[in-house]
């Protein structure tokens, strides 16, 4: 059973050397003698998701630790094999959460969704119709409570939870700008998920001007997935009453020393709403969000865009690439084919 592990923790930016592939004797297809409420899965796709991060790190900043030397924990689609879960039977396909790691054991899961709907890619599972999937339609339509004509900015646009938040507000009658770290991402947030306006913030020494350019009139939403210099930009463009969600931060991740933010007196002479939230608090909302999402991707009315590495060999590089934006789209590891 091939496993992709944490060897050491981490302090700073991690690196491949950080993490290592390891290959046990053997492979447990089988829940074990007497285990209830369990499944036994081999795993298809693996997600690469930024809060990953944190769990690398020695100390408990509210996701435990990885434990050393053991297959990551992690979102990914599975079959499910062999079942004493009341919920799932041989066969079945599921996403949520499991291990890094050709085939798992899950005992009494606690994030496990059965897939009941398999004519759209079963990759999307580990975004668009999984959990980046639930991030973006919580933050957007929880947090932000969007109405038509507002002004909606969303940093890091591109990437599995951006692009979907880009196009949930276009669909809501929104104006909507995005940023990102390269040409080709902004040409795919102009492009493909026809955001009106974008711009890459690498090539921008003035953030500040540069929202200032994109929203003359001010930003009504952000969706903050970057945090720092960027917030710090974003709060000096916010209008009146405007709303933040504090969905991710991920300058901050890597950062031995975090860094501030320069000025909170805009949130209170603007009367501005930030407020941070977690994916998995929404998870109730599961299939009134899959009512609404599965007829936008079969109409064509939203698109989603992965970025597909082949084989647990290929976990490490592929986990550390959202953190220097080499990813273009949803990052995610495919372990076996379907
Ligand atoms: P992405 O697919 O967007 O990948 C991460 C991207 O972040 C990179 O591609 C890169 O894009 C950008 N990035 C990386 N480092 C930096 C940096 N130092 N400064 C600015 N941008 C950077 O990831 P997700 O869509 O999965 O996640 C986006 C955000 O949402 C993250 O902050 C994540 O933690 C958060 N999140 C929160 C959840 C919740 O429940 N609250 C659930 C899921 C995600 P670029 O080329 O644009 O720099």
């Amino acid at each position: 059973n091939k496993q992709v592990a944490l060897k050491n923790y981490v302090t700073g930016f991690p690196k491949e050397s950080d993490l290592q592939i390891i290959t046990t004797d053997t492979i447990r297809l089988r829940v074990p003698e007497g285990t209830k409420d369990a499944v036994l899965v081999k795993n298809l796709y693996l997600s690469c998701d930024p809060y990953m991060r944190e769990r690398m790190s020695a100390s408990d900043g509210g996701f435990p630790p990885f434990e050393l030397g053991k297959p990551l924990t992690g979102y990914g689609v599975a079959k499910i094999l062999d079942s004493t879960h009341p919920n799932y039977k041989k066969g079945d396909l599921a996403w949520g959460f499991t291990g890094w790691e050709e085939y798992s054991l899950i005992v009494s899961p606690q994030i496990l969704f059965k897939i009941e709907h398999t004519d759209v890619p079963l990759s999307y599972y580990t975004g668009i119709l999984g959990m980046p999937g639930m991030t973006a339609y919580a933050g957007f339509y929880e947090i932000c409570t969007p109405k038509k004509g507002e002004y909606v900015y969303i940093s890091a646009a591109s990437g599995a939870v951006g692009q979907i938040v880009g196009q949930f507000a276009k669909l809501s009658g929104c104006y909507v700008v995005g940023s990102a770290g390269s040409k080709e991402k902004v040409d795919l947030l102009k492009n493909t998920f026809g955001f009106d306006e974008a711009f890459n913030y690498k090539e921008e020494p003035d953030l500040t001007a540069a929202l200032k350019r994109c929203f003359p009139e001010g930003i009504d939403i952000y969706f903050e997935n970057v945090g720092g210099k960027m917030l710090d930009a974003v709060l000096a463009n916010m209008r009146i009453r405007g709303r933040i969600a504090a969905c991710g931060m991920i300058s901050q991740y890597n950062l031995e020393k975090r860094e501030g933010v320069h000025d909170l007196t805009h949130i209170v002479f603007k009367e501005i709403r930030m407020q941070g939230f977690l994916a998995a608090t929404y998870y109730h909302l599961y299939p009134k969000f899959l009512e609404m999402a599965l007829p936008y991707l079969k109409q064509g009315k939203i698109v989603y865009v992965e970025d597909i590495a082949e084989g647990l060999d290929s976990g490490p590089s592929s986990l550390l690439s959202i953190f220097t934006g080499k990813n273009v789209g949803k990052k995610l590891v495919v372990v076996a084919p379907e």
